[in-house]
C-alpha cells in the first residue's frame, strides 16, 4: 500500500476532527503530502470518519490523478493540491466546518489578533470570498487570499489550516476555534482589544519555534 503511514494518519486525525467538534458528519477533509514521493494522501469524498479505513484513503499525484485507492478523492482536492504547490513549507492541509470560526466566516469578517494564539496562523486570519464547495473558483479564492498565513477562513463555509505535519495543521484548527469563540464572546459584551503587530511578532516567533502555547 502506497503512503501507508500517511493514510493511517488521515484516519487518526479525521476521527480527531469529529471528537474535537471541529466538523460534523462527513464534512471537512484533510490531506498529507509526501514530498519525497511527490504524492498526496487525501480523505475520500463523503465518507464517515469512523467508517474510513487506511485503504479507503486515496493517493493522488500532483496533477490529481489517482495512483491508488478505489474511492473518489475529496471534492476539495483542487485547493489541497493548490496549497501544496503554493506553499513548499507545508505538508498537511485540514479543512473544517468548526462552528465559531465559521460564524466569523459567515459575517465575511477576518479573525483579528484578539488572543496571541492567532499567531499560529499569522497576525490575523484572512477570509477568502465565497464560491461553491468543490469548485475551481473556491480553490482560486483561497490561493489568492492565504499568502503566507497558515490559515484562511472560507466565507459562508468554514476554515482551512496548514502545517509542517498533520499534528500542526490540526493544532492550528483547534486553537483557532478557541480564538474565534473568544472573539465572538468578547464582541457580545463589548469591543475586544486587538493585539498590535508589535505585540504579535514576539508571540509568533515563540509559537513558530515550537514554544509552548
Ligand atoms: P468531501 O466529503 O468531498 O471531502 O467534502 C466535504 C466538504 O467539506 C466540502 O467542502
Ligand atoms: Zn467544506
Amino acid at each position: 500500500m502506497r503512503l501507508e503511514k500517511e493514510r493511517k494518519a488521515i484516519v487518526e486525525y479525521g476521527q480527531k476532527l469529529i471528537r474535537a467538534q471541529l466538523t460534523t458528519g462527513t464534512g471537512g477533509n484533510l490531506s498529507i503530502m509526501n514530498r519525497a514521493e511527490g504524492l498526496v494522501a487525501i480523505k475520500p469524498s463523503g465518507v464517515d470518519y469512523f467508517a474510513m479505513k487506511p485503504e479507503d484513503v486515496v493517493v493522488v499525484d500532483m496533477d490529481g490523478q489517482k495512483v491508488e485507492g478505489r474511492l473518489k478523492p475529496s471534492s476539495e482536492i483542487s485547493f489541497h493540491l493548490g496549497l501544496f504547490k503554493h506553499r513548499p513549507d507545508i505538508n498537511a492541509v485540514v479543512h473544517t466546518h468548526q462552528v465559531y470560526a465559521t460564524t466569523i466566516a459567515c459575517l465575511n469578517w477576518e479573525l483579528p489578533a484578539v488572543h496571541y494564539l492567532v499567531g499560529l496562523a499569522g497576525n490575523k486570519v484572512p477570509v477568502a470570498p465565497y464560491a461553491t464547495y468543490g469548485s475551481k473558483e473556491l480553490s482560486e479564492n483561497i490561493l489568492n487570499t492565504i499568502g503566507n498565513y497558515n490559515a484562511c477562513l472560507m466565507a459562508n463555509h468554514g476554515l482551512v489550516t496548514l502545517g509542517v505535519n498533520i499534528a500542526a495543521a490540526f493544532a492550528v484548527a483547534e486553537e483557532l476555534e478557541l480564538v474565534s469563540r473568544l472573539y465572538y464572546q468578547a464582541k457580545c459584551i463589548g469591543e475586544p482589544a486587538i493585539l498590535s503587530d508589535d505585540e504579535m511578532i514576539p508571540a509568533m516567533e515563540k509559537l513558530n519555534t515550537g514554544g509552548n502555547l
